[in-house]
């Protein structure tokens, strides 16, 4: 596996490789790699000759210094993790070599992140739509991966993609959980071995408001799953939203809804952490 740190170096080798027309898949990764990340290099690995990674903890998109200081950071492990999965290259460039002078332009994406992630992390979105740019630049990848897991970002992607013609095809891959349904997080490394089991009450009250949709209305499901939650006091409930799966805007009614997005954030320990299931009929 080839290790690049300078983009311009990078790209110069995958000049050479665009030469010999074979396709790129590209996956950009935060890094403290799990098998969440390891699928969507395998399914890069798949169908595309090239697969090229990227590590890269972007300041730009945590609006909590905290939450930046505390990002786990294992770029040794990673290495392996990614020799083993057969990655091709990978970028792990410095904040210098991303960001030489901070960026003064903002991206903002409507409609799309007045809501929950967009509504709680002022400035996140605008962060990961100048890092994920850069990083479409640099690598010029053919397909790029990304998870469900951050179905908001998926999103906001695929409209950046199509507004400012992207040459290159979005894929978005399924979120893998640990056994008792928690949804795999570079975060979940930093919560406290004792409070891991009530973590995946997140998933469970997901899997609650899914069967209660079945007969009863937006609103009670959401009662219902804000009481759940009250009845775990470590875990402190940001939002749960029942929305159109592709607007992310919240819907009253599920009649007529083909594609439904449950979501939902929380705190445990400090640790913020997401999930979501798409209900598609
Ligand atoms: P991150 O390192 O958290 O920025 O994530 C890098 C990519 O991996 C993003 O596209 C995430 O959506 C994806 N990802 C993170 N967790 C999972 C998971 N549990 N299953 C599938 N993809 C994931």
């Amino acid at each position: 596996m080839k290790i690049f740190h300078k983009a311009a170096e990078l790209k110069n080798y995958l000049k050479d490789v665009r030469n010999s027309s074979v396709s790129i898949g590209f996956v950009p990764t935060m890094g403290a790699l799990h098998q969440g990340h390891v699928s969507l290099f395998e399914a890069a690995k798949r169908e595309n000759e090239v697969t090229v990674g990227s590590i890269f903890v972007n300041p730009l998109q945590f609006n909590n210094a905290t939450d930046l200081e505390k990002y786990p950071r294992k770029i040794n492990d990673d290495i392996r993790v990614l020799e083993s999965t057969g990655c091709d290259v990978v970028f792990i460039p410095e904040n210098e070599e991303m960001y030489p002078a901070a960026p003064v332009t903002t991206m903002s994406f409507g409609a799309l992140e007045t809501v929950m992630e967009g509504k709680f992390r002022p400035g996140h979105f605008s962060g990961v739509g100048i890092v994920v740019s850069k990083l479409f630049n640099i690598v010029q990848p053919h397909k790029a991966y990304f998870g469900q897991k951050d179905l908001q970002q998926f999103l906001i992607i695929k409209q950046m993609v199509r507004d400012l013609s992207f040459p290159l095809q979005l894929v978005c891959c399924p979120t893998l959980r640990e056994e008792d349904g928690l949804a795999m997080s570079s975060r979940n490394l930093r919560i406290p071995p004792e409070k891991r089991p009530i973590a995946s009450e997140i998933y469970k009250s997901l899997l609650i408001a899914r069967d209660a949709l079945k007969s009863e209305s937006v609103e009670n499901v959401k009662t219902r799953v804000k009481n759940y939650m009250a009845g775990f006091p470590d875990l402190e409930l940001e939002y749960f939203e029942i929305a159109d799966g592709e607007t992310l805007l919240p819907i009253e009614n599920i009649s007529n809804q083909k594609n439904i997005a449950l979501c939902i954030a929380a705190y445990l320990s400090g640790i913020r952490l997401i999930d979501n299931i798409l209900l598609i009929s």
